[in-house]
């Protein structure tokens, strides 16, 4: 049982309870499609679960994974807060109303036009990434104290399936806990009256299957606010464990069950601090493609095949990793079923690649199908996440419209892109 396929009898594959044969005879391919319902309900799971009595908590999107205005008022209707790392993040999150106090603004290497935006517009917390960028931030004005974050460096990094411990650390992202000038630099913060200092952010990877990685993060993120505690007497109020939960791109992939994860963490957070001696701080943590990665998917019609002369078979679709980055990337996999006849039965191997000039312009490398015929419409499963936010305009490709499906009913939330919008900075 695959939750992301739905049919009706005609067997046709059906998003949000509207056909997808129907969408691109309404919106043309290709078509990105989420199903608003979906996302929904992954909020509200994460808002309700994402609770303990004893320990104060907060769910916040992760927004690069994919923001529009639309999106941006979701997120504000089912109660959570975001994340930006970008002026245009900002500015996407400002005009969709989004409540400046619930915002975030993340990344490593912030301008002074950021920073003076995010002041200007009363972004409620700034997640600072370094020294410089504290330093940078210092030379901008503001009234009160500003809540600040720090993000460390736990040397945990997770990916996948497994965690590992690093001992070097190089990241380009936060201050590593094994350096002590972090320690200095979280006393220079909070002995500075314009600055709240209330604590530490983390990121430790994305796609991560092992729940345990988060177990470990919590464990050593305390153990650091412990000794924060004891060094220099300076309390930690909250701590961001990050985002990363993996999602199911295939068949293969195995999620766990957040639902059921949250209620462990959130004890071993209560046990810990209490044997550690230390505030139960507020808890945050910021997913992203958990929360739209399996709403999505990317309708594109089918034009023809081709079997090389050393035999390897190509289907073409009419969009390609312009649209589709991830493959390329990451060599991410992905899963695709003809969406007007979910019961042709399975041929034999193709790879899916697009009309991008790049011989690693792949969809799908090496994927089971039905025998593809012209004008079937391919859908892509679990492409909510990093593939309109990734998305260019490469070859002068024009971006896909973006779809929003729930009960039946669709509507538009970005429209697809003209010939005329290619040409509009042009000089
Ligand atoms: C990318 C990112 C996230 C979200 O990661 P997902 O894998 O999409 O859940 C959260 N926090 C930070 C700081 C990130 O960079």
């Amino acid at each position: 049982m695959d939750n992301r396929i739905n049919s009706n009898s005609k067997n046709h594959l059906i998003i949000g309870g509207v056909d997808a044969t129907e969408l691109v005879k309404q919106y043309q391919t290709p078509l990105y499609v989420m199903d608003e319902s979906a996302i929904r309900h992954k909020c509200q799971m994460l808002i309700k679960r994402f609770k303990h009595p004893q320990v104060n908590t907060e769910v916040i999107y992760a927004a690069k994974a994919f923001l529009t205005l639309q999106m941006a008022k979701l997120i504000n209707e089912e109660g959570l807060s975001m994340d930006v790392v970008s002026g245009g993040e900002l500015y996407t999150a400002i005009k969709g109303e989004f409540p400046p106090s619930r915002i975030y603004f993340h990344g490593n290497n912030k301008s002074h036009e950021e920073i003076e935006m995010a002041i200007q517009n009363h972004v409620g917390t700034i997640v600072c990434d370094n020294g410089d960028e504290v330093t940078r931030l210092l030379k901008h004005s503001w009234d009160g104290r500003l809540r600040i974050m720090l993000r460390i460096n736990p040397g945990i990094e997770a990916h996948t399936h497994e965690y590992i411990k690093t001992t070097t650390h190089d990241s380009k992202f936060g201050l590593s806990i094994y350096d002590p000038k972090t320690m200095d630099l979280i006393k220079t913060i909070h002995d500075n009256p314009r600055l709240d200092f209330v604590g530490f952010h983390t990121h430790i990877g994305s796609q991560i299957f092992e729940s345990e990685s988060f177990m470990e993060l919590a464990r050593t993120v305390l153990s650091y606010i412990q000794a924060l505690k004891i060094k220099h007497g300076i309390l930690t109020k909250e701590m961001n464990l990050g985002g990363g939960f993996g999602v199911r791109y295939t068949q293969e992939d195995t999620p766990f069950s957040l639902a059921d994860f949250f209620p462990k963490l959130l004890n071993l957070i209560v046990e810990e601090s209490k044997r550690l001696n230390v505030d139960i701080p507020k808890v945050l943590i910021e997913p992203g493609r958990s929360i739209v990665a399996e709403a999505g998917y990317t309708l594109y019609t089918i034009s023809g095949t081709k079997e090389t002369f050393g035999g390897k078979r190509f289907v073409f679709i009419d969009g390609s990793m312009a649209d589709h980055i991830r493959t390329a990337l990451y060599q991410a996999t992905y899963e695709a079923v003809i969406a007007n006849d979910l019961k042709r039965p399975l041929s034999q191997d193709y790879t899916v690649t697009g009309k991008a000039c790049e011989s690693g312009d792949i969809i799908i490398k090496n994927i089971k199908l039905p025998k593809p015929l012209e004008g079937d419409i391919l859908a892509v499963l679990s492409t909510g996440a990093y593939h309109y936010s990734m998305s260019s305009n490469y070859n002068r490709l024009l971006k896909p419209a973006v779809i929003f499906v729930s009960g039946g009913k669709s509507r538009v939330v970005v429209q697809r892109e003209s010939y005329d919008d290619l040409l509009r900075h042009d000089v």
